[in-house]
């Protein structure tokens, strides 16, 4: 059970909700258990119990039934109706209806005492499946006169001999016998401000609708309560820790950095610029900044990094760029390098390849304060690695990095500042519930002149063509990655493809032009020879699992070949795309694939259409749902009773832009028309309650 505050509960103890359910009529001691069983112990908690779908009773025009779908229709009867008996016991009958325009054939099995009940111009309502092209209906409810029942009844999920029906009955009663008794939780203004029914009517609408627009206003206004009280919840968590928690207040060498930005190779684009705003003021509150920065691929989240690392450097502090992979690291600390070359502030690199002498001596000089910024991999994680005095964390692809990895590295400093950053685009919608307690910020705009990499979706059987295309453009000058099968969680078999498909195009291409290869199995010295080469054009093309799949930055490569592209999520096939379009030339993704699924095939195509990395994720987010997008350990998704994060994100934009208006408002936390709202958040053991009335 819930866990729930002392006052709480003896307040409870007079409110009537709260007493067993068998004090419902019909509510004996097994059918007490049952209910039990499926979580329902008070009637506060049958009348929550909320059905999970409706049957619909609406009587329709067949004209707009598709074959097969259920349908109610009233009609008269138009012929007596005919009794057949098959295998013993099993009976079928039959009758001819009148609806509408219609002259439609009803078919009832098994209910041979229906036979002396139906007439000739009597009235009926049925229910059941339509056959389009029998034009006959096979009976599941049968009505004498015209529809008797609600348009819509609830169907609940029910367990053991409980059944729907009884539920009903249940749900019924507690509702004509408790509904007085329920209390409002929305302040009125917010009810009145969306027009939001009020919690008693939606109750009943939610369970026994009086059409359909009343189950859409109970519905509506469930789903806006669901939201805001779980974002009432993040923004009252991330108030509280940001009010609590002691951060470093950097400071300010605006000149300094406004030309650091002005000398940069380029302007930066707007995007970033808002975004280096947004960072800069955590870093110069004295809170502790805990952000996250997404950007696509491409959008420039390096030199953002840059900027903050180095506002933290004049501030006197060390910053920290913790990567997931070796080349990445490496390719991050030579571009960090070459941006502070002119400046007094020294870059350094610590990998798992770097050992012995060099490791103590780069440790030491870490402790002492003399080097300002290091680019890492989980290296920078370990026991022995101390800083000066470091003052700004920054982990890039931060969804590879575990929540534990991520807190050791934040506590090397006293209280460093943390900013996430990532290239996966989450959809807003799992952002704000997912990161709900985190600050935000988007890199929404490319650089000018990138071209769009230009996407086809190419069966295997076309191999020859594609490799002929990758040899026109090699001979132009240009590199390609071709990546090699996934095969799930075997490591052994993508290493066994990779290393296949590498010996058939070396043979392919023999004597024109070098083939690398790159895998998982390689020893780290291997990796970085293997990229070195491709780097520096002294290999063509490079055959590789999903290793490079992070952040890696060859601006010469213009085609991506991705074999068996279907076993890849949308994120994922975008992530390798990104691969290539790095340079000024125009690029290449061809997609290898014969997908045989719906899905799949969509999956290709909306590769092809779109190059946005935030409409991918929201298809992506459509097509597996939320529960898949992280992977199931990492999701850490709230589960929603009623709302549907992809579907109702509007009103979850909503009721976010609300909790967090309503929990920095001082008369949220004293006004009567918010105890109920503080009272969840009390509830959910977030909150002491000392900062609460
Ligand atoms: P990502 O967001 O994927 O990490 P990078 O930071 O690697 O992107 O940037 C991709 C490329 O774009 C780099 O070569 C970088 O120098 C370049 N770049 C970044 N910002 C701009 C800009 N404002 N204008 C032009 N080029 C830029
Ligand atoms: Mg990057």
């Amino acid at each position: 059970m819930k866990r729930r505050s002392l006052e709480y509960r003896s307040k409870m103890k007079e409110n009537k909700l709260f007493q067993p359910v068998s004090v419902i009529k019909g509510i004996g001691e097994e059918t007490q258990s049952l209910l039990n069983n499926i979580g329902v112990e008070s009637v506060g908690d049958l009348l929550e119990y909320f059905p999970y779908r409706y049957e619909d009773y609406r009587l329709r025009d067949l004209a707009d039934v598709k074959h097969e779908e259920k349908v109610t229709v009233e009609g008269k009867v138009y012929s007596e109706p005919s009794l057949t008996y098959y295998d013993r016991k099993k009976s079928r009958l039959t009758f001819r209806l009148i609806v509408g325009r219609y002259l439609i054939n009803i078919v009832c099995f098994n209910r041979p005492y229906l036979k002396k009940k139906i007439s000739i111009h009597l009235t009926v309502t049925v229910t059941g499946k339509w056959d389009l092209h029998r034009q006959t209906i096979t009976v599941q409810e049968l009505f004498f006169g015209s529809q008797q029942k609600n348009e819509i009844e609830p169907v609940y999920s029910v367990r053991g001999n409980l059944t729907v029906k009884a539920m009903r009955r249940f749900v019924q009663s507690a509702l004509q016998e408790y509904i007085n008794d329920v209390e409002e939780t929305l302040p009125e203004n917010l009810r009145k401000k969306y027009k939001l029914l009020t919690k008693q009517d939606a109750l009943k609408g939610i369970h026994f609708p009086k059409n359909h627009d009343h189950l859409k206003q109970a519905r509506r206004r469930f789903v806006y309560e669901e939201f805001l009280l779980f974002q009432l919840k993040m923004q009252a968590l991330r108030k509280f820790t940001r009010e609590h928690s002691k951060g470093i207040k950097h400071k300010k060498h605006e000149e300094l950095l406004q030309k650091f930005i002005s000398d940069l190779p380029f302007p930066l684009t707007g995007a970033q610029k808002r975004v280096v705003q947004e960072i800069l003021s955590d870093l110069y509150s004295p809170y502790r900044m805990n952000r996250l920065l997404q950007g696509d691929v491409g959008s420039g989240k390096t030199v953002v990094a840059a900027i903050v690392m180095y506002a933290a450097v004049l501030s006197g502090y060390q910053a920290a760029l913790m990567v997931p992979t070796e080349i990445l690291a490496e390719q991050h600390a030579d571009s960090l390098s070459s941006l502070f070359a002119k400046l007094p502030v020294e870059v350094a690199l610590l990998t798992s390849s770097i050992k012995g002498k060099k490791r103590t001596q780069l440790l030491q000089r870490l402790e002492k304060g003399e080097v300002h910024i290091i680019v890492g991999t989980h290296a920078l994680i370990q026991d022995d690695v101390h800083f000066h005095q470091l003052g700004l964390v920054i982990t890039d692809e931060q969804h590879r990095f575990g929540v534990e990895q991520r807190r050791v590295l934040r506590e090397k400093g006293e209280y460093p500042d943390v900013l996430f950053m990532t290239a996966t685009p989450i959809p807003r919608t799992l952002a704000i519930t997912t990161f709900g307690e985190m600050d935000v910020s988007v890199i929404d705009e490319m650089p000018v002149g990138r071209k769009k990499v230009e996407t086809y979706w190419v069966k295997p059987n076309h191999l020859e063509r594609i490799l002929e295309f990758i040899e026109k453009e090699v001979r132009k000058g240009r590199q390609a990655y071709v990546i090699c099968p996934l095969i799930e969680e075997s490591d052994q078999l993508d290493v066994q493809n990779a290393i296949d498909v590498h010996s058939m195009l070396t043979h392919y291409y023999k004597g024109r032009f070098q083939i690398g290869l790159m895998h998982g199995r390689l020893s780290s010295d291997e990796k970085e020879e293997v990229m070195r080469a491709f780097t520096e054009n002294k290999v063509q093309v490079l055959v590789s699992t999903t290793v490079v799949e992070v952040g890696v930055n060859v601006p010469n490569a213009t085609v991506m070949v991705i074999y068996d592209a279907e076993r890849f999520g949308l994120s994922q096939l975008h992530q390798l795309r990104g691969r290539v379009g790095r340079g000024n030339e125009q690029s290449y993704c061809i997609l290898l694939a014969d997908p045989k699924s719906e899905t799949g095939k969509e999956r290709m195509k909306i590769m092809t259409e779109t190059n946005d990395g935030f409409v991918l994720s929201e298809k992506d987010l459509e097509l597996r749902g939320p529960g898949d997008f992280f992977g199931k350990k990492q999701s850490g998704m709230p589960e929603f009773k009623i709302a549907d994060v992809v579907h109702d994100y509007r009103a979850l934009e909503v009721a976010r832009s609300d909790a967090a208006i309503l929990v920095n408002s001082p008369s949220f936390w004293k006004n009567d028309e918010y105890k109920p709202l503080r009272e969840y958040l009390r509830n959910t053991g977030i909150l002491n309650g000392d900062k609460l009335d």
